[in-house]
């Protein structure tokens, strides 16, 4: 009896410890969470809805959310693999790039004195973009908005750095295409002080 106990016991804690715990406060691979009177709302975790409050739900990803989501996916692929030839498949001519207060008008102009030069000169390469919202506007015009992390050597110089990205895209032919893209650095942490900019995980 008393083995059979220690047993049972043994097994609730082994099935209680391989319940992955908090799984649905995680989002699922192909998931968006959104407000069922505001289907505007969209976020990439449970929350409340910032129009009426009301908690968020979990709902797949439409095929043309899947698309953006993926198109992001390979243009951190290509960024990091310092794909120039790649990227530029991946704008339109005449994108503006809205980096802080900078501005590149036209991928020529971007890629030839901005984005080229940078690739070429980081060492050590980590880019990637999380919390990455899909927003379908129509079958061909969406924006996305995302959370940017940048780790990069440049010479001596060690770059350790992330905020958020607005993209605003629209699809031919080929698929969807960066229009526009504008990106704002967090804060830098005040000396003592919590930067209230990376509370955001
Ligand atoms: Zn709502």
């Amino acid at each position: 009896m008393k083995t059979f106990r220690t047993l049972a016991f043994a097994l609730i804690v082994a099935l209680l410890t391989t319940i992955p715990s908090g799984t649905s406060a995680r989002q699922a691979a192909a998931e968006l969470f959104t407000c069922s009177m505001h289907p505007h709302m969209l976020d990439t975790k449970p929350g409340t809805c910032s129009v009426c409050t009301m908690a968020l739900k979990a709902r797949a990803m439409t095929p043309a959310e899947k698309e953006l989501v993926d198109f992001l996916k390979a243009y951190d692929a290509a960024f990091v693999a310092k794909d120039l030839a790649k990227l530029a498949t991946m704008y339109t001519p005449e994108t503006i790039v809205y980096e802080g207060s900078g501005i590149n008008r036209g991928w020529k102009n971007y890629s030839e004195t901005h984005l080229g030069p940078e690739l070429k000169a980081f060492e050590n390469l980590e880019f990637a973009h999380t919390n990455v919202v899909p927003h379908v506007l129509g079958s061909d015009s969406a924006y996305v908005t995302a959370d940017y992390m940048i780790k990069a050597k440049t010479g001596e110089r060690l770059m350790d750095s992330g905020g958020i990205a607005t993209f605003v895209l629209s699809k031919d032919s080929n698929g969807w295409k960066i229009r526009h893209t504008s990106t704002a650095a967090r804060r830098r942490p005040a000396a003592g002080g919590l930067n209230q900019e990376q509370t955001r995980p």
